[in-house]
């Protein structure tokens, strides 16, 4: 599956906003966005942007993109899915994208980003209901238990970001920490998904 090579730091100038893409770094002074949260670019820190609708739009659905590492075809392929399901399509597509198999390593702490949830998954370090699942855009359902391999339990990136994790839980997952696994309770509601994105607006991007 294709995936977003680039600088990850820079995605978070052009946002505007730390989207939280490198894990400890985020969180540490060398954070980029801390000294230059300007666009990127030779006229980032000059230009001034006013956005019209569309470009409003648009950075939304750009931001809802990178947070999740996803790219255009499979993001526009989970639209199309989120309008078939009831309910709000907003609230939907941000459902399916917390039910990804490397969001639900990266919410449960395994791994201290997205980014290295999709690489641990893609590993092979994750069992789904026992079975072995490397497949990172793997959709989770309620009920099933994600659990590190026996094999994998060692790892220090796991240790080391459930001890950064402390306080990150949420309802909608239950981590057994002495198991090294984590419960797919429910399909999170929208107040369950910390996710800093106006849904709606990326919803109108595609409706136009
Ligand atoms: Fe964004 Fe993290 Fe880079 Fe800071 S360190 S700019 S939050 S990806």
């Amino acid at each position: 599956m294709a995936r977003y090579t680039g600088p990850s730091c820079r995605l978070c100038r052009r946002e505007g906003m730390k989207l939280f893409l490198k894990g400890e770094r985020c969180v540490s002074p060398a954070c980029p966005f801390e000294r230059r949260g300007f666009p990127p670019g030779q006229h980032g820190r000059t230009a001034q942007q006013k956005l019209t609708t569309y470009g409003l739009q648009l950075r939304e659905k750009q931001k809802l993109k990178r947070i999740y590492g996803v790219l255009e075809t499979q993001f526009k392929r989970y639209l199309e899915m989120a309008e078939r399901m009831p309910g709000n399509t907003g609230e939907n597509l941000l459902q399916i994208l917390e039910r990804r198999l490397d969001n639900v390593v990266y919410r449960l702490g395994f791994a201290p980003s997205r980014k290295a949830a999709r690489q641990l998954v893609a590993h092979g370090h994750f069992l789904v209901n026992e079975r072995k699942v490397d497949i990172p855009s793997y959709l989770v359902s309620p009920g099933d238990v994600v659990r590190v391999r026996d094999e994998s339990r060692d790892l220090a990136i796991i240790h080391a970001s459930l001890r950064r994790a402390r306080g990150r839980e949420l309802p909608w997952l239950q981590l057994d920490k002495s198991k090294l696994s984590g419960t797919v309770v429910e399909v999170p509601k929208r107040e369950d998904i910390p996710t800093p994105v106006q849904e709606r607006l990326v919803v109108e991007f595609y409706s136009r």
